[in-house]
């Protein structure tokens, strides 16, 4: 979980501090807040991963603050942790829009599969922002800047939109021809126009790969063209 940006909004100072600690553990970059009206203001700035989001708190009630969330971010993970284990609340949780439920008290175990698993299915398509993960690689689409463990990294317009086209497209290998025509314009390809799709990756991975040599994230795919491996660890 190194370097993915939690949000903790519980207003319990016990149960507060023993989360931050648990996450920080996890490599998680910690914010913490104690009320509903600052969980709204920093769950909508587009700056975390995840939340983790209680119930009962002041200002604004968790559910108020899922839904409010939900109207404008339809993809930032939230979890809701909360000591209300009715079904009635845990099926409001889930009608408001939360991607997942968990009871206190809850293990620390089952804590972390949780979120784990929340995590993975919001890999599959940029989040808020267009932000996306793989691995220990985070990129910015539209801020045109990312990080690679702890490197921050900036990208060009042309990467930036060679990525994007390549996270719409993860699942499937895309040819060199498809990048020319939707990220450059050309209609028709040849040897030269293809050469410069292949400079632009090998830039791009220069940037983005632990082993620039041998990319587990921007791989070639049979010879014929390029993906963006989203299950690369
Ligand atoms: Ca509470």
């Amino acid at each position: 979980m190194d370097g993915l940006r939690i949000l903790i909004v519980e207003d319990e100072p016990a149960i507060a501090d023993g989360l931050i600690d648990l996450c920080e553990l996890k490599g998680f970059e910690v914010k913490h807040v104690s009320d509903g009206i600052s969980a709204l203001a920093e769950g909508l700035s587009g700056k975390y991963d995840l939340i983790l989001l209680d119930l009962m708190l002041p200002g604004l009630d968790g559910f108020s603050v899922c839904d409010q969330i939900r109207e404008k971010d339809k993809d930032l993970p939230i979890i809701i942790l909360s000591a209300k284990n009715a079904d009635r609340d845990i099926i409001d949780g889930l009608q408001y829009g939360a991607d997942d439920y968990i009871s206190k008290p809850f293990s620390t175990t089952m804590l972390f599969a949780r979120i784990e698993a929340v995590l993975r299915r919001s890999r599959v398509k940029p989040g808020v922002g267009g932000r996306f993960r793989i691995g220990n690689l985070f990129v910015n689409l539209r801020e045109y800047t990312g990080r690679r463990g702890q490197n921050p990294l900036s990208f060009t317009r042309k990467e930036v939109e060679i990525m994007e086209y390549l996270w719409k497209n993860h699942d499937s290998s895309v040819p060199r021809t498809d990048l020319l025509k939707e990220v450059w314009g050309y209609d028709n390809a040849d040897d030269v126009s293809t050469r410069t799709v292949d400079i632009h990756i090998t830039k791009l991975r220069k940037k983005i790969e632990e082993d620039p040599a041998h990319p587990k994230i921007l791989v070639t795919f049979r010879g014929e063209g390029y993906q963006l491996r989203t299950d690369s660890e």
